[in-house]
Formats: C-alpha cells, sequence, structure tokens
C-alpha cells in the first residue's frame, strides 16, 4: 500500500487549524450510499490467508503496489503461513521470497523480528487493538488500521496515498497530514458506513479519482462533488442534495 506525501499537504495551507469538510451531513451520506450501491462489499487487494499473513502482507506493502506485493506473498505465504513457519524459514529465505519489493532487505529483517514479537509477546496471535499493533516491529498507524479493519472489522481509517488525495483534493476532510485527514474523516462520514469507507475511498482512488488527472465522467458522485479539479461540468449542489435512486447509480457504472 502506497504512503500518502506529506508535501501534499504542506501545500494545503494553514497552521494547525482544522480544517471543515466542504460538505453537509445529508451529501457525506449520499455519497457514501452511492459508494455501497457501487461496491456493496468492498475488498483490499492485499492476498491473504489470515490475520497473520494480512498483517505481513500489510508491512511489505510499504511504498509498493499491491499487486508487486501479491506477486512475491503468493510463493511465501504458501511456505509460511504461522509466525512459527516464518521464523523457521529465516531472514535469508525470506529474503529471497521478497527480492522483486522495494526495501526487501529491511522488510525482511523487520518480517523476522515481527514474528519473533508475536511469537514471545502474544502466543502468535495477531493482536486486535491499535496500542499493542503498533508496538511490533515495522508495524505503524497506518498499518494497524488496515488490519484492524480488515482483520477483525473494525471501523478505522487507513490513510493510504489515494486516501489522503481524495481527502484533500475533493475538500472531503481537508488536513495536512494523513492523521488530520483521518481525523477528518471519521468525524464527517456516518457511522454506518464507516466499516467500509476504508475500501471504498482506496478504490475510488485507485481506479477513478486518479492521481495525475481524475476520471469525472465516470464518477458517481460527481453531481456531489466540490472539487476544484473537478472536469465535469456538473455543477455541485448549493444545498444538500436529495437521495439518488439507486437503479440510477447502478445505470450509470
Ligand atoms: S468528480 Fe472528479 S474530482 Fe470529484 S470525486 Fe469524482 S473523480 Fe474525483
Amino acid at each position: 500500500m502506497e504512503k500518502p506525501k506529506r508535501k501534499m499537504a504542506a501545500s494545503s495551507g494553514g497552521r494547525a487549524r482544522r480544517r471543515r469538510s466542504a460538505y453537509a451531513a445529508a451529501e457525506v451520506e449520499e455519497m457514501f450510499r452511492r459508494f455501497a450501491v457501487q461496491r456493496p462489499e468492498p475488498k483490499g487487494e492485499l492476498e491473504h490467508v489470515n490475520p497473520f499473513t494480512l498483517l505481513v502482507a500489510v508491512v511489505l506493502s510499504a511504498q509498493a503496489t499491491d499487486a508487486g506485493v501479491n506477486k512475491a506473498t503468493r510463493a511465501l505465504f504458501a511456505a509460511a503461513d504461522t509466525p512459527e513457519k516464518m521464523l523457521a524459514l529465516g531472514e535469508e529465505r525470506v529474503a529471497d521470497y521478497i527480492r522483486t519489493i522495494g526495501l526487501w532487505r529491511n522488510k525482511a529483517k523487520n518480517v523476522i523480528a515481527l514474528c519473533r514479537a508475536l511469537i514471545e509477546e502474544h502466543g502468535s496471535a495477531v493482536p486486535a487493538e491499535r496500542d499493542l499493533l503498533t508496538r511490533l516491529p515495522g508495524v505503524g498507524r497506518k498499518t494497524a488500521n488496515v488490519v484492524l479493519n480488515v482483520a477483525f472489522g473494525q471501523p478505522t481509517m487507513a490513510v493510504d496515498t489515494h486516501i489522503f488525495r481524495i481527502g484533500n483534493r475533493i475538500l472531503l476532510a481537508p488536513g495536512r497530514t494523513p492523521e488530520e485527514v483521518e481525523e477528518g474523516l471519521l468525524r464527517v462520514i456516518p457511522e454506518h458506513y464507516l466499516r467500509h469507507a476504508h475500501h471504498w475511498l482506496i478504490l475510488h482512488g485507485r481506479y477513478v479519482c486518479k492521481a495525475r488527472k481524475p476520471d469525472c465522467h465516470a464518477c458517481v458522485i460527481a453531481d456531489i462533488c466540490r472539487s476544484p479539479e473537478k472536469t465535469t461540468d456538473v455543477p455541485a449542489p448549493a444545498v444538500p442534495i436529495a437521495p439518488l435512486d439507486p437503479a440510477a447509480v447502478d445505470a450509470a457504472q
């Protein structure tokens, strides 16, 4: 999973001042209702077979693409899908499996240290608490949020490069740092959509609201969006809009 670029935040101006979402609550509700119609069961793209392999995959995905990580982990996880098996493989063999991923030397070292910590401190289980996760080698807040959301169903918001861009670009939750965007999104997204919101936003950013040029004519929220970068001539409403007919949303796909 790619990391958000912090320099983007600096250009959004202002000091530690909290910036507001450009949307009324009814508009955010409608945005996420449409994402839910579009992808009722959104899934992450990192392949894994249990919480442990998910944790390893997310650690490996720092500054790498999910597709690149999957290529390497298919064979790695077939050989080792528990902390004990991974530790038994050893750093050199883990490194051999992940040699195609950036920063592989450090990552192999971290994976082995991670396995040792899981075995010694958590009975080989992946903990379901952020504080415990972030104390593990190579595990930061974003990684912990992905694991808590995907493996344990918690309504966390892991801000990657796509979510950071969307939060700022469409002014849904503007912020100078991933933490500010995370906090803003957790505040504005209705609770009943939080479980899947992280995946909806990543997939929206990866396939529609893309970094170089947003694909606004294919966007299901184009009529709500207030981004200055919007490339369609559909104006955003000045007042909260009425919900769309779900059939109309389907037809727009
Ligand atoms: S209308 Fe364009 S800028 Fe707005 S969310 Fe959709 S793709 Fe992104």
